[in-house]
């Protein structure tokens, strides 16, 4: 960023004092506010009811965070339209539009890349480049908004990067995109997936957000999960179950796992049983994902027969279990395909 105020990472708190500092009126950060996250305008000149001299001040003292759409793609399959948006500084990032009867959910993007190193992900093949700030954030879903003319009732931390490792940003995000100044999103239709940073999800259990939680589990040893996911070196499966049970505790709000079946990997019966055992009398949902592969890797889909039988066998426990529609299958789906085919370009 260029050392100027990102305006649009203020809440509306903040925007009066800034403001105020500068001898402007308090009233006047409700009218920015709201241009800046109702109307979404893309420059200071379109604040008509604010004074030209103030126009003036503000874009030489600020930075304005507008994302610009670089590429679209809209699966033939489901609609799942997956963004490709260009920051300020020309780095890249991924969101995706799921549309479902119950409304339109987008998937965000938390950091441009990522430095988690999960084995069957493609966004952190090369690194982490950068976090992104609470108003990228913000700008992917206001830019998603304005595309199909339509509200974004859900929202899911679930592109590239990892968001507990983007803590402070995401946790503005998110008091932001929930707050009625502005998107009005309710927390409870918000959900953040982490592999695992156990530290900060017990942080995230004491924010008094009521948003749902979900793990990147992926295997139910601490074995299989080193092998996947560099992340259990750090934290082992145990505390991570462990922070799982705390959040539930603090919050009320049940809890999700996300597991990516991988053919001949975590998907024998074996692998069902034991984490049945993991999370049981725990209140929580596992949800089932085919792994997508990626070419630079040579993991495959688990079969039809399989999935199915690990859902029954994790159902016979009497665990809560759904199989991930996968969306987007056509469109470079998995997270941080696009970009890194665009890179590649
Ligand atoms: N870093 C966060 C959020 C981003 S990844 C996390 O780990 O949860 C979102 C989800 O997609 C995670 O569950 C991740 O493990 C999964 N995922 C990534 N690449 C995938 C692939 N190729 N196939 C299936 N799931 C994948």
């Amino acid at each position: 960023m260029s050392g100027k105020t990102d305006i649009k990472s203020l809440d509306l708190k903040e925007l009066e004092e800034f403001l105020c500092a500068g001898g402007e009126k308090k009233f006047r950060a409700g009218q920015i506010y709201r241009w800046l996250h109702k109307k979404r305008v893309t420059s200071f000149a379109q604040m008509t009811d604010i004074s030209a001299d103030l126009q003036a001040k503000l874009d030489a003292e600020c930075d304005l965070t507008v994302l610009r759409k670089e590429h679209l793609q809209i699966s033939k399959a489901d609609g799942t339209r997956k963004y490709l948006f260009a920051l300020a500084d020309n780095n890249m990032v991924e969101s995706v539009l799921m549309r479902y009867k119950h409304g339109n959910s987008a998937c965000i993007s938390s950091q441009v890349g990522c430095r988690m190193g999960c084995r069957f992900c493609a966004s952190t093949l090369d690194g982490l480049v950068r976090n992104l700030a609470p108003s990228e954030m913000l700008e992917q879903i206001y830019r998603i908004e304005e595309d199909i003319g339509e509200r974004i009732s859900n929202v899911v931390i679930m592109g590239s990067g990892e968001p507990l490792d983007n803590y402070e940003n995401v946790v503005r995000f998110l008091h932001m995109v929930s707050d009625q100044n502005g998107l009005n999103i309710s927390q409870r239709n918000i959900t953040v997936s982490t592999c695992g940073i156990v530290p900060n999800m017990l942080r995230l259990a004491e924010e008094g957000f009521q948003l749902t939680l979900a793990i990147s589990l992926h295997a139910s040893s601490q074995e299989k999960r080193k092998a996947l996911m560099p992340v259990a070196n750090k934290y082992a499966i145990d505390e991570v179950i462990g922070a799982c049970r705390t959040y539930f505790e603090k919050t009320g709000r049940r809890i999700t796992f996300e597991y990516s079946l991988v053919g001949g990997v975590n998907d024998t019966g074996e692998d069902a049983a034991r984490l049945a055992g993991l999370i049981k009398g725990m209140n929580c949902h596992v949800n089932l994902i085919p792994v997508n592969p990626i070419k630079e890797r040579d993991y495959v889909q688990s079969g039809r027969d399989e999935v199915l039988n690990f859902k029954n066998k994790l159902e016979k426990n009497g665990i809560n279990v759904t199989i991930r529609r996968e969306m987007g299958r056509d469109i470079d789906g998995a997270c941080g395909q696009l970009r890194k085919r665009f890179l590649e370009r």
